[in-house]
């Protein structure tokens, strides 16, 4: 059977995850107790969901020429995930989260670098990929004129757009009206729709709610497709897994809501996981699951 043919246009990062029994005041320096280099970044999350999941994924990005970009474009290829498109950007340095973590809490700095040098003309460039692609799947990790590039063309090729709307931050109507499917969580719906009428827009929203699942419009009604209860270890990617596998169920031909169901499977088997990446399902892990 052929596969599924998934585009992600996203952010390609580097997360250097410092753990430390405390975080230091201003002026001071203190010993931490662990440090870990993890590949990450919300485009390249759901392209390492996507590919685990079954689909043949182009990622379209850009990362610098320095160690950390070889490193993550190695990792993407080691996913099975073409990386051919990535375009290397050599007066800026790969993106980057630092992530501080004591005490249970979390401080993040993400440095976007080379995210932010990829531009329009490289998604044209791309024009064929994206008329081949069964889905064509963004976040807002990359300039938004770049979102907006991909949606048109997308849009114009007839193939269906996901955009994951996070970081949140208020959308031109006129991309909300391209995209086919809107997944934010509660927090990045009340952002984008703040001072819209959302019942327009009603049809195309599947908002992720955490352990309870995510709600979608069937016959008219908000209806909540349920999560599945599972032991939790590590929520980070969850809703990563999420998109990459929403993108790979309707590439296979499901309807939303079996797609919101397969979506929900694959993310609470992530959860059950430590790490973003490494805590991603197969495709036979979660046919396993919803066994
Ligand atoms: P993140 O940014 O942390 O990846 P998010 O805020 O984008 O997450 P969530 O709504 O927290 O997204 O989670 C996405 C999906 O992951 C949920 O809709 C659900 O299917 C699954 N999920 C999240 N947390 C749990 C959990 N504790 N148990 C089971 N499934 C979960």
């Amino acid at each position: 059977m052929t596969k599924p043919v998934v585009t992600v246009i996203g952010s390609i990062n580097m997360d250097l995850v410092t753990i430390a029994n405390r975080v230091p005041s201003q002026g001071e320096t203190i010993l931490g107790e662990q440090f870990h280099l993890i590949p990450g970044g919300k485009g390249a999350n759901q392209a390492v969901a996507a590919a685990r999941l079954g689909a043949r994924v182009h990622m379209i990005g850009a990362v610098g020429t320095d160690t950390f970009g070889k490193e993550l474009l190695h990792s993407l290829e080691q996913e099975g995930v073409c990386i051919d498109n990535v375009k290397p950007v050599t007066y800026v340095e790969t993106g980057i989260a630092s992530i501080t973590i004591s005490d249970g809490d979390n401080r993040i700095i993400v440095v976007p670098g080379a995210n932010h040098a990829l531009c329009p003309e490289d998604i044209e460039h791309c024009e064929e990929i994206i008329a081949q692609s069964d889905v064509c799947l963004l976040q807002l990790e990359i300039p938004l004129s770049v979102v907006e590039k991909a949606a048109c063309l997308a849009k114009k090729h007839d193939v269906r757009v996901i955009l994951n709307p996070a970081p949140a931050q208020p959308l031109p109507q006129q991309l909300v009206e391209q995209v086919d499917i809107l997944t934010p969580n509660e927090h990045e719906r009340d952002v984008i729709f703040g001072g819209m009428d959302v019942s327009q827009f009603a049809h195309k929203l599947v908002v992720t709610e955490g352990a309870r699942g995510v709600t979608m419009m069937k016959n008219g009604q908000p209806t909540l497709i349920p999560g599945f209860s599972v032991p939790v270890v590590d929520t980070t990617g969850a809703g990563d897994t999420f998109n990459g596998a929403l993108a790979v169920a309707l590439s296979k031909g499901m309807r939303l809501e079996e797609a919101c169901l397969f979506g929900n499977a694959a993310a609470a088997l992530s959860v059950t996981r430590l790490g973003a990446q490494t805590g991603m399902p197969t495709e036979d892990e979660v046919r396993q699951f919803l066994k």
